[in-house]
């Protein structure tokens, strides 16, 4: 009897199907990935506040008894996360002071970033919207105010989509937010910040591209992407046509404690990145949010890790380490 591959039942669902089947239990994460029992309670605790959450695709690329998996360590719920920190807040960058409303968040010239719904394929522990109030707070329901403040305000030429993930939404939705984006006369340019590409490639449609090849827009995907071992083969061909449709891709890690803390990691992460035809653009420092102090590398540390990748690096493959800072009108460069 012939069985077929997994890649091959892979390519028999739908990338909603997939969304529906992520996996949300501690108790079957554990079991499927043969990680001690132990770890469960502690699992569950955390997770209550923010639940575990993962495509089956991610399941795919962590290694099976391995508790210092550096994708495992992005996803499992531990105990330190219930571990109030001094400093550590559940607005860390200031999203509250930058609300317009309807969804909308203008903190930078030119530039204005959607909240565009709340729902992940994943959840990273990391996170620092893990706090955000999304229920009443997101684009998708305030549609026609959110475009009215877009057209209200001519000096945006760039209009972000974030979240959440944006491309959680269905093609649908998307390109009618897409195509309501670009009759405003002052856009020129539209960027998607998703980590559905990583997470779960099927994700970039032929209903997408076309929309984005044949857009007046200059688009950008900026994929988060934060170790090399998240990148797989099953990535290539939705890339691929992205670039042939003229999306420029690009990618924004988070330096993480136990994940990509060190010089051998981040160096495979930007020159691996480079083979999938993306760039590293932001290295983010860990913002400070309740629940992921554990997360954190310490800004000398920092500095220290990216000067050596900058001597270790040609330089359109060095990311810009930035931290955010609420308040100031840009990414702050450390
Ligand atoms: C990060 C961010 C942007 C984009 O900043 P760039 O430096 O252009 O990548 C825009 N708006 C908000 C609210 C942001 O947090
Ligand atoms: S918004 Fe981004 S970082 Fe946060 S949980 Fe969703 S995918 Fe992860």
């Amino acid at each position: 009897m012939i069985t077929p591959s997994e890649d091959f039942l892979e390519q028999q669902t739908t990338w909603q199907q997939d969304m529906a089947q992520a996996m949300t239990d501690p108790v079957e994460l554990l079991r499927t990935l043969n990680l001690p029992n132990s770890l469960l309670d502690k699992a569950q605790q955390a997770a209550k506040d923010f639940p575990l959450r993962l495509t089956r695709h991610y399941l795919s690329l962590i290694e099976h008894g391995n508790v210092d998996d550096p994708l495992l360590r992005q996803i499992l719920p531990i105990q330190a996360e219930l571990q109030p920190v001094p400093g550590y807040s559940k607005d860390p960058v200031g999203d509250a002071q930058a609300s317009l409303g309807d969804g909308l968040l203008h903190k930078y010239a030119g530039r204005a970033l959607l909240v565009t719904t709340g729902a992940c394929a994943i959840h990273c522990r990391y996170c620092f919207r893990r706090h955000y109030p999304y229920a009443n707070n997101s684009a998708i329901q305030h549609w026609e105010a959110m475009l009215q403040q877009l057209r209200d305000r001519p000096a945006l030429d760039e209009i972000i989509l974030s979240g959440g993930d944006p491309l959680t939404l269905s093609d649908s939705r998307l390109l009618e937010l897409i195509q309501q984006i670009e009759a405003i006369p002052h856009v020129k340019r539209l960027r998607i910040h998703s980590r559905l590409p990583i997470v779960l490639p099927k994700r970039i449609t032929h209903g997408l591209v076309d929309k984005l090849a044949n857009s007046h827009l200059h688009s950008s995907l900026v994929v988060h992407c934060n170790h090399a071992q998240e990148l797989s083969p099953a990535l290539l061909a939705g890339l691929q046509q992205l670039q042939q449709a003229g999306v420029t891709l690009l990618n924004q890690s988070v330096l993480l404690a136990g994940v990509n803390d060190n010089l051998a990691t981040l160096k495979a992460l930007c020159e691996q990145l480079f083979a999938y035809g993306i760039l590293p653009y932001y290295l983010h420092q860990l913002d400070p949010v309740q629940g992921a102090a554990h997360f954190a590398v310490d800004d000398q540390q920092a500095i220290q890790l990216h000067s050596t990748l900058r001597k270790q690096l040609p330089g359109y493959l060095l990311p810009r380490l930035v931290r955010e800072i609420t308040g100031e009108s840009a990414k702050t460069p450390l």
